[in-house]
């Protein structure tokens, strides 16, 4: 083991890694507190070569290993679960470039995502992925997710803005794909082999990303509606009244508001009167006739339907950055509240008001007491379908999570959804990923990670169910 050590001590470099336990221990919990790991070495390199002769001793060795960016993930992917060696990244933080008239940017695997949207913000430039963690999530971890967050109704996952990655195979085998191509059709697109894997099939140290023109205009609006049915016929209406200026219509529901303004400071209720459901939308676009004008005459159409009863268009940037707040804490009020039992679910757009009904009675009927939390990126059928602990029984209430996430997760399928539309699977959905996923896609997934990872070296135990259920 020492000997081991050393060899991968020498080739993270003199400042590249520690063996000090109060420096480890930050990077062994997870953000929620659902997983713990245990690890004797962290490495932190700071260049591909570097990250190369780590693998390449790890392959020879055997030795596994669990790639960590932020460690904001949310299916416990980054935590090293059995003493594994744990690979930050976060050393390697550069942006290496900004090209800004072919609309590129090249970022190391370490370097924050507010980083990366700061970068581009220098140039006046957009890089539009947008996520609550974007403080600490890094985006080496955005591309190993595919990250989602609040802008994928106009610009996509991550997996739409990389058009580059370097990758370190488990070899320690470095693919150099780290070009600013729009199209290329060379034979198979292995980047995207990597954009999702979680680690289990290679390092990303680097990614060629893609930028946007700023809008010269945003519409930041929190809207009340009276159902998700309605909010369903809003989206509709005010992308057809804006001709697609919609970048952001995220739901809310009122006690999911009624968290937020109970646990974060300096929150209020944007609205007079209370609604069972919000929205909180964003409308984004080019020079030419004033926006808000464009907005404002689509809501009153929109109320005059009764698709809302109530808005406030923001007035000033820090109006809306304000409204923004309130939604990008949800997921920290709900922590102050206590135990969640949480569901990153989608299903089709359209399925999305039938889907809440159905799946809220069936959760409340059989789990009495539960407190529904949801919210979520309803342009793209994203919810956040979360249930609160009834006050003071949070214990109880953590026994039944298989159960809940079961019952969720059945009505998802029945749905044709997805039991993970943006967290991934990592550890925490693992085994049961085979009840909701065919035979043919996990054989297939089986044999893309023993082709590039035979030795099983690369973040073992996470994303692909070890045993086949019938
Ligand atoms: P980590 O947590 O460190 O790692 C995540 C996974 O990627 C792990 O499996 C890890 O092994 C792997 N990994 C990390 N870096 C690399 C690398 N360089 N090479 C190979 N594998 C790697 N997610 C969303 O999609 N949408 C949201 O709206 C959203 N909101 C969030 C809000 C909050 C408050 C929090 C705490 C999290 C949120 N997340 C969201 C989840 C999380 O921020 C994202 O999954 C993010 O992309 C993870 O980035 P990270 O750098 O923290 O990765
Ligand atoms: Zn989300």
């Amino acid at each position: 083991m020492t000997e081991l050590f050393d060899r991968l001590k020498a080739a993270a470099g003199p400042n590249g890694f520690s063996e000090d336990s109060r420096e480890i221990a930050p990077h062994l919990e997870e953000w929620r507190g659902r997983a713990h790991g245990k690890s004797a070495l962290l490495l932190k390199p700071q260049n591909t070569e570097q990250v190369s002769a780590i693998l390449a001793i790890c392959h020879q060795t055997q030795t596994h290993v669990v790639p960590q960016g932020g460690n904001t993930g949310l299916v416990g992917g980054q935590i090293p679960l059995h003493g594994e060696v744990l690979l930050s990244l976060t050393r390697m933080n550069r942006i290496r470039e900004v090209d800004t008239r072919g609309m590129t940017l090249i970022a190391e695997a370490g370097a924050t995502l507010k980083q990366a949207q700061d970068a581009a913000a220098v140039e006046d430039l957009l890089f539009p992925l947008s996520l609550g963690s974007e403080g600490s999530c890094t985006i080496g971890g955005n591309v190993s997710t595919n990250a989602g967050g609040n802008h994928v109704l106009r610009y996509g996952m991550t997996r739409a803005l990389v058009l580059g990655l370097e990758v370190v195979l488990a070899d320690g085998r470095v693919l150099p794909m780290l070009r600013s191509l729009h199209k290329d059709n060379t034979g198979y697109d292995l980047k995207q082999l990597f954009i999702g894997a979680e680690g289990t099939l290679g390092i990303v140290t680097a990614a060629s990303l893609r930028l946007f023109a700023r809008p010269a205009q945003m519409v930041t609006v929190f809207t009340a509606v009276p159902s998700p049915a309605a909010a369903l016929t809003l989206l509709g209406h005010m992308q057809a009244k804006t001709g697609g200026l919609l970048s952001s219509f995220e739901l809310v529901s009122r006690p999911t508001l009624d968290l937020v303004l109970k646990h974060i400071p300096n929150t209020r209720d944007p609205l007079a009167k209370p609604s069972p459901w919000y929205v909180l939308m964003e409308v984004s676009g080019g020079a030419g006739a004033s926006l808000e004008t464009l907005t404002q005459s689509a809501l009153e159409e929109a109320m005059a339907r009764q698709l809302a009863s109530d808005a406030v268009v923001a007035q000033s940037e820090a109006q809306a950055r304000a409204f923004w707040h309130m939604r990008e804490t949800i997921s920290e009020a709900e922590k102050r509240e206590g135990v969640s039992i949480k569901h990153d679910i989608s299903v089709p757009v359209s399925s999305i008001p039938r889907f809440i009904e159905e799946a809220t009675a069936m959760v409340v009927k059989k789990f009495p007491g539960a407190r529904p939390v949801c919210f979520g990126h309803m342009g793209d059928g994203n919810l956040h379908f979360n249930f609160n602990a009834p006050p003071g029984k949070d214990a109880e209430f953590s026994a039944l999570w298989d159960e809940m996430q079961l019952t969720v997760h059945d009505i998802v399928h029945h749905y044709a959804g997805s039991i993970s539309a943006e967290h991934g699977i990592g550890e925490m959905k693992r085994e049961v990923l085979p009840r909701y996923k065919s035979s043919e896609e996990l054989d297939v997934m089986r044999a893309i990670k023993h082709a590039l990872d035979p030795k099983n070296i690369l973040n073992p135990g996470k994303t692909i169910p070890a045993v086949r259920r019938l």
